[in-house]
């Protein structure tokens, strides 16, 4: 079985430490998670794998950790002010709100989803709502201290353009890569953790020559989609779409995103767009800082373009999870295995002792964790019965579990369990560290 529905995953994650409901002990807070720990760790490797990816395994990159806070003319550059804004309205029916996008119907004539009223927009025009997230700065609450938790990440890069310019001698064409929260008060959040207003963004902006810029776009959507099927993504279930021209912002001359097929349907994961030299000129504009950029090899001065690959690791770490999740039949009773890719998978090994009543045998086993974490990520346990702790780490994705029984005593061998194959090795504890590299180097 490979097609999984969002209760079945939504109840492991908070079976298994992944996912909680966030403030659960006061009823929660809506449509926010808690990510425990063995969510954490899954998120952590996303944002490795990424980072590994974009900038430490390439030349033309650099990263950056901007802050949350912004000075709030950013806001105004960027168009997020004026134009962040979802069109809302309520059915005069039932009194439910509805974001005017996602009703059916044409033009003004529209339907609610709920009682199936007519929404007539021209009699009941709908409402512009921002959705940036306002707070004060200061001990004044008046309208000189309004300031915004960034909607998005990727303008803390556009900011420090000149800054990283300069550091770094940079030349076009180069990016810089990002990882951070970004926050929207989103009208409908909704489907766990895939539409949240606290999420988390790996945005790159790469700057380019204008003439390069089609070039540098197509390049990027095609490696932003080869890294999800290198870890692991299955084919059929992740595809690009490309925006039709009136999707499009007024300045982007292209946009595809790469969609994953989630239980509820075909979703966006990541957006790679061509941005043109929007995003440098307005802050060039209402800053009055010259963000040019001198290119020695054709003496001339312009403003670079933009393309801009922006993913969610909340919405990819869903999606590993989603994807890799299946049950099969063993000897009868299901097994439920979590196949995530090896830079995923939350633990590498778990070190079980066969026997928790023999001090030897447990003693042997917290020695060969501690050794072994040297160098992986290893978890010790013995809570339950060795059929018990199997089943548990199948289900975390855990890849091998290490098994110390009466006989490792003697002659100094543990048997290692593969969590694909069940396959079961008979390995000396001198060469596990070996063995293991071998295996997830
Ligand atoms: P959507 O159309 O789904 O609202 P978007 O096109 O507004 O997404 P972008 O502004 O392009 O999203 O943001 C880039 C990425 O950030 C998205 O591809 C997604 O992975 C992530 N993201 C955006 N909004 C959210 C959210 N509310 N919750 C979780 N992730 C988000």
């Amino acid at each position: 079985m490979s097609d999984v529905g969002m209760d079945t995953i939504v109840s492991l994650c908070k079976r298994r430490g992944f996912v909680f409901p966030s403030s659960e002990i006061y009823g929660g807070i809506g449509s926010t998670w808690d990510y425990g720990p063995l969510g954490v760790e899954l998120k952590r490797n996303v944002k490795q794998a990424w980072w590994n990816s974009v900038v430490h395994q390439r030349e033309d990159m650099e990263g950056l950790d901007a802050a949350i806070l912004m000075h709030p003319l950013t806001w105004k550059a960027s168009g997020h002010i004026d134009g962040f804004t979802d069109a809302l309205v309520d059915c005069r029916s039932c009194k439910k709100r509805y974001r005017v996008d996602h009703l059916a119907g044409e033009g003004d004539h529209r339907k609610c989803p709920q009682c199936k009223a007519e929404i007539d927009l021209k009699t009941n025009p709908p409402r512009l709502f921002n959705l940036m997230l306002k707070t004060y700065l200061g001990p004044i609450e008046d309208e000189s201290a309004i300031t915004y938790l960034r909607p998005e990440t990727a303008q803390g890069i556009f900011v420090n353009f000149s800054n990283i310019v300069n550091s770094r001698h940079r030349k076009l064409p180069f990016g810089v890569a990002q990882i951070g929260k970004s926050f929207r008060n989103e009208i409908t959040p909704g489907n766990f953790t895939f539409r949240t207003r606290e999420f988390e963004q790996m945005e790159i902006e790469y700057f380019v020559r204008p003439e390069d810029a089609e070039n540098s776009y197509k390049r990027w959507v095609e490696e932003r989609f080869q890294w999800y099927q290198a870890l692991g993504i299955k084919n059929d279930k992740l595809r690009l779409r490309v925006h039709a021209k009136d999707e499009l912002a007024h300045y982007a001359s292209g946009c595809t995103d790469i969609e994953y097929n989630f239980p509820f349907g075909w979703s966006e994961l990541e957006g790679i767009a061509n941005r043109g030299d929007f995003d440098l000129r307005q802050h060039a504009k209402i800053s009055g800082k010259d963000l040019t950029y001198f290119d020695q090899a054709i003496n001339k001065r312009y403003l670079p373009h933009v393309v801009e690959p922006s993913g969610g690791v909340d919405r990819a770490a869903l999606a590993f999870l989603v994807d890799a999740y299946r049950e099969e039949e063993v000897k009868g009773a299901k097994r439920v295995v979590l196949g995530l890719n090896k830079q995923l998978s939350p633990y590498k090994i778990a070190v079980l002792p066969l026997l928790k009543k023999n001090s030897d045998i447990v003693e042997l086993a917290k020695k060969i964790s501690s050794g072994l974490k040297k160098y992986f990520v290893v978890k010790y346990d013995d809570t339950a019965s060795i059929g018990k702790l199997y089943r548990r780490q199948d289900e975390i994705g855990t890849l091998f579990c290490v098994t110390v029984d009466v006989q490792s005593l003697e002659d100094k061998m543990v048997t290692v369990r593969d969590r694909d194959t069940m396959h079961q090795d008979r390995v000396n504890i001198d060469k596990l560290d070996e063995y293991f590299q071998n295996k997830l180097s």
